[in-house]
């Protein structure tokens, strides 16, 4: 034997991604809150659009999505052209590193960023840089000061996962005024339907050539198991990222459900008041018992633990009480444990079982 094909640069220092767990072993009733989903599932409507596709399974889907994207842009309000679908935001994340990023060049995300930046970042074969953040909120500063001719990506979660705080417009807008002319500033809007009145960014890529704005049917649509999400840019963008592209992206199933997911707007708003109403109420219960987190804008919160002892403790008794959360110390998070907001009963376990480690 000669030598071995080999990977392209940069694929090896790929960390294999570490899902949220969802079983436990000799419990049948887990609560999973470690994946941020919606705990109230999804739309009845996206349910029946799903079902009716069993019967068109040997049909190809639509390779243009018109029918979604045209969804989204009435509830939206954006421009249906410049709408882009993907399996997944996570597909638009690749897209964009896929056509802009490559050897010699950078990738900027900040700190506690989302795992998908670096990790197609890499498969691009570019070079991934990590930006401070001050106190788990983005620095605009720090970002600009980390840009460099080199740099053609700057990836931001607004509100940010596993943060989940969030910047306000006047700073991305600025952070957008102030990118190197080469570079896109990516908006990563997963938990902006969690914001109440906020557009994810869709006015600042409206007003500029310099924005896209991804967003997804993973969270508060309850589609995560679709694999179903969008991004919104400048025309020029979007032509390049259709080029990339598979025609086929998306199944049936997918664009039905997602599509009619997208048009009951009143359920999306039943699970925005639930989430926010909960959260407060899991973020005040947890700093009585002495675990303060940051004040979130996302469907979960950022547990902060006086140690990592203390986190990993805590993270194993929830598992033998059946309640899964998530660890983040690959996050460079250790003392911390994410916990997504649950509805009524999920929230009162959670606290009960923090409660009795608290006074164990
Ligand atoms: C969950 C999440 C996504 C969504 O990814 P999908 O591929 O659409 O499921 C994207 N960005 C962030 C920051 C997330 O937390």
């Amino acid at each position: 034997m000669t030598q071995m094909i080999t990977p392209q640069p940069g694929i090896m220092d790929i960390a294999l991604y570490q899902g949220g767990a969802s079983h436990v072993e000799g419990h049948n009733n887990v609560l999973k809150l470690s994946s941020n989903e919606n705990p109230f599932g999804p739309s009845p409507a996206a349910i029946k659009a799903y079902e009716a596709e069993a019967r068109m399974l040997h049909r190809y889907p639509s390779s243009d999505h018109t029918e979604l994207r045209e969804a989204i842009g009435d509830v939206w309000s954006v421009d249906p052209a410049r709408v882009i679908c993907g399996a997944g935001s996570d597909e638009i994340i690749a897209f964009l590193c896929q056509a802009y990023a490559g050897p010699g060049t950078e990738v900027i995300h900040t700190e506690h960023g989302f795992a998908m930046y670096r990790i197609s970042a890499l498969a691009a074969g570019a070079t991934p840089v990590e930006v401070p953040e001050r106190e788990r909120v983005t620095d605009v500063d720090a970002i600009l000061a980390a840009c460099t001719d080199k740099t053609r990506l700057v990836f931001l979660a607004n509100p940010n996962n596993p943060t989940g705080t969030m910047i306000g417009q006047a700073d991305v807008a600025r952070l957008a005024e102030g990118i190197p002319a080469q570079a896109l500033l990516v908006l990563d809007g997963a938990y902006a339907e969690y914001v109440e009145g906020y557009d994810g960014g869709a006015a600042l890529v409206e007003a500029r050539q310099n924005v896209v704005m991804t967003r997804t049917f993973s969270k508060i649509y309850g589609l995560g198991g679709l694999r179903v999400g969008w991004g919104y840019g400048p025309s020029h963008v979007i032509d390049v990222l259709n080029r990339v592209r598979g025609p086929f992206n998306l199944g049936n199933a997918g664009i039905a459900a997602a599509t009619a997911a997208m048009r009951d707007v009143a359920y999306v708003n039943h699970c925005r008041t639930e989430n926010a109403k909960w959260r407060t109420w899991l973020a005040d219960n947890l700093a009585e018992l002495g675990v303060p987190s940051d004040v979130s804008l996302a469907n979960f919160i950022l547990a902060r633990f006086a140690s990592q002892e203390e986190a990993v403790a805590c993270d194993a008794y929830l598992k033998t009480q059946g309640l899964i959360v998530r660890l983040v110390a690959g996050y460079n998070l250790p003392t911390c444990l994410r916990i997504t907001v649950g509805d009524e009963s999920g929230c009162k376990r959670i606290v009960h079982a923090i409660r009795q480690f608290k006074e164990s």
